[in-house]
């Protein structure tokens, strides 16, 4: 593969506070595992010199003891991968790492995608450096180093090379001596600051600050720059930004004990439950939720419904997401897996079945065929987001639109597909009323095929459904 991954990932970054930086990243990586699942890395300086160690794998398998000990310094940054099939290979870990003549070493992490590297391809291509089989993130590690070697610090470099970043973005980019935030212009990803006794700490989610007892402080600005050193904290705002935060992130990506935009992810999840449950009514004696991910909608579900909850899937805490998995065949056996359905709960039951998301379907399909060999007799699935009908390009990874069941099928026929006796998706106002920040605050293009940030050559591969 190379130029054009798709990723969704974590990102975490301390400076200062008189820590032992990796330490804190440590935790902070592992509250932002389910951002990312492939690898993960961290970069640290003692002002003196650059250390990196990553490896592919959870965070749990790359760091040990040793590890940690070799990261020394008081500023860290780190990452967790997750990228499509194919391009989970370690040469893509990050920290993406880059030796500057005469200046150690530049590292850099980046949570989201950029659709298209024309721009950055053409001006490395004008400068004589190779980019073949480089994917974004290292096209942008190349640029902001070619601007140091040319005699910028890190913060003019990086300024110099932003816009030659066209898509979605939030990085985190060290030397030995400065860590460099930057958010895209709309703010697509989310990314966060807090702060520690006197140090400062930048996270994709809030959940990551709360781990290592840091206070948060607010959401990095769109187009923003922070640049933290020891001396403190320097913004500098590089482009008017508008937030377009993907709504996908509240529906399913986050995790339920985040913030974003001054909203609890949790208390979304339960609005779109109940919005959910007042756009459908349903006869069924329980409402179960599909662990982990739709627990508070089908909470939100139940209050609205009055019918009860229960936990009639258990999930096995220690298989991670199947979405993971490349092929359909492992998929199957993935979800089968993961969640094991409670006989005793579901026999003889009509079941309202509630879940974030479909996607290509899989997961729904196996459910159902669970659900009902466990002897409910009726199963009816709540799905508290609109159809998924427009591929993601901006780093959460849904997949080809032809893979997408909603862009191929109507409910009716996806209903049938999957074997539920009926099946019901939120409407997309339902979504932005329990959302409740403002339409235009938001990217929406996996609902609704609007991209707000310029998906170039991709546009080619996007079909118009109603
Ligand atoms: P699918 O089996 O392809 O229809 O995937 C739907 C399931 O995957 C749902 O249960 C979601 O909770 C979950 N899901 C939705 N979007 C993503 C994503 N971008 N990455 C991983 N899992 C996802």
């Amino acid at each position: 593969m190379g130029k054009h991954i798709k990723e969704k990932c974590g990102i975490f970054g301390v400076v200062g506070g008189g820590f032992e930086a990796a330490r804190l990243i440590h935790p902070g990586l592992w509250a932002l595992q389910h951002r990312g699942q492939e690898s993960s890395g961290i970069a640290s300086s003692d002002g003196k010199k650059v250390y990196v160690h990553k490896g592919m794998g959870l965070v749990a398998h790359v760091f040990s003891e040793e590890n940690l000990r070799f990261l020394k310094g008081h500023m860290a940054i780190g990452h967790n991968r997750y990228s499509t099939s194919g391009a989970s290979i370690s040469k893509h870990a990050q920290p993406v790492v880059e030796k500057i003549n005469g200046k150690g070493l530049l590292a850099l992490v980046h949570n989201g995608n950029l659709p298209s590297a024309k721009k950055l391809e053409e001006f490395l291509k004008s400068r004589k450096i190779s980019f073949s089989g480089l994917n974004d993130s290292e096209m942008m590690t190349k640029a902001i180093a070619y601007f140091i070697s040319s005699g910028l610090s890190l913060e003019d470099a990086v300024k110099k090379a932003y816009p030659l970043f066209s898509g979605v973005f939030c990085l985190l980019i060290m030397d030995k001596s400065k860590v460099v935030a930057l958010r895209d212009a709309f703010g697509i990803r989310p990314l966060c600051l807090g702060q520690l006794n006197r140090g400062y700490v930048v996270a994709s989610e809030s959940c990551a600050l709360d781990i290592i007892g840091a206070k948060f402080v607010r959401d990095v600005r769109p187009g923003e720059m922070i640049v933290l050193d020891e001396s403190g904290l320097k913004s500098i705002q590089l482009e008017k930004g508008q937030s377009k935060l993907d709504v996908f992130e509240f529906v399913y990506f986050a995790r339920p004990d985040s913030y974003l935009l001054g909203k609890s992810v949790d208390e979304v999840r339960q609005n779109l439950g109940e919005q959910l449950a007042k756009e459908n009514k349903i006869e069924a004696d329980i409402v179960i939720p599909v662990p982990d991910s739709a627990i508070p909608a089908a909470l939100g579900f139940s209050r609205a419904s009055g019918i009860p909850f229960y936990p009639g899937l258990i999930k096995n805490r220690y298989i991670h997401r199947t979405f993971i998995m490349p092929e359909e065949h492992t998929r199957n056996v993935g979800v089968r897996l993961k969640l094991n359905p409670m006989k005793h709960i579901l026999k003889g039951k009509r079941v309202a079945v509630v879940d974030d998301s479909i996607v290509r379907g899989t997961t729904s399909k196996e459910l159902i065929k669970m659900i009902k060999s466990a002897g409910a007799k009726e199963v009816h699935l709540l799905i508290s987001s609109p159809p998924v009908k427009y591929p993601d390009f901006y780093g959460i990874d849904t997949p080809r639109q032809v893979d997408l069941i909603a862009s191929k099928k109507p409910v009716k026929e996806i209903e049938k597909e999957i074997g539920a006796d009926s099946l019901h998706y939120l409407s997309y106002q339902g979504l932005l009323k329990a959302v409740g920040i403002p339409e235009d605050n938001l990217c929406t293009s996996c609902f609704t095929g609007i991209y707000p940030v310029d998906i170039g050559e991709r546009a080619r591969q996007i079909k118009k459904v109603g």
